[in-house]
């Protein structure tokens, strides 16, 4: 199972060495080509600026292979700007104009929706599943999820307010598990894209 960040700008290192610390996780690879890509078996879609990351994802020739990935099943864990990329419905933002999106995750979201990077904050989140504390959600000129459709289940919460949506093996956060020096989030998300990934390996081989 090899896991890669996409490292067209943002929290990338983050997300590398969060990767990297776990155990058994190998090295994560830094997806910049539709050739890296090609070779990841899941994918981590990190903060950072939503409508920059748009830009290089079309630059970079990467918005299409990734697309068809997504459409294919890739295991994603999206923070922040990447949940912004998978929504399938954004609102207007007061922030400026919205990044086209690839529309996988069934949620409607609005960026910057707390406010300036001042308004940035810490909090705990529950996390459906996860045993022991709550979970340090670090929020960081954060998106909001206002809606969560059919499609889409809740993952995580803060208070009343939803913070984290799934849909199959694709996970979209408002907050950034890589930010917070606690490896849960990522060891489950890993554990499962690797569990997926060998099931589907299972169900191509010949019987
Ligand atoms: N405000 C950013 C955006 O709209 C997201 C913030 C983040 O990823 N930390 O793209």
């Amino acid at each position: 199972m090899r896991a890669g960040v996409l490292a067209l700008q943002g929290d990338v290192p983050e997300h590398l060495a969060a990767t990297g610390r776990l155990a058994g996780a190998g090295t994560p690879r830094a997806v910049r080509t539709p050739t890296d890509l090609a070779e990841v078996d899941a994918l981590f879609l990190p903060g950072g600026e939503s409508t920059t990351i748009a830009r290089l994802l079309s630059e970079s020739g990467l918005w299409k292979p990734l697309a068809r990935r997504l459409a294919d099943g890739l295991p994603v864990l999206a923070t922040c700007a990447g949940l912004i990329l998978l929504a399938r419905r954004l609102t207007p933002s007061p922030s400026g104009p919205n990044p086209p999106t690839f529309g996988t995750l069934d949620v409607t979201v609005r960026r910057n929706d707390y406010g300036s990077q001042r308004e940035s904050f810490e909090g705990a989140v529950d996390v459906d599943g996860l045993p022991g504390e709550p979970f340090p959600g670090v929020f960081i000129r954060a998106p909001r999820i206002l809606e969560v459709g059919r499609e889409a289940t809740v993952l995580a919460r803060r208070g009343d307010e939803v913070v984290g949506v799934r849909q199959g093996s694709v996970w979209g956060l408002t907050f950034h598990p890589e930010l917070a020096g606690d490896p849960r989030l990522h060891g489950r998300f890993l554990a499962e894209a690797r569990a997926a990934v060998e099931r589907r390996a299972a169900d191509a081989r010949p019987q």
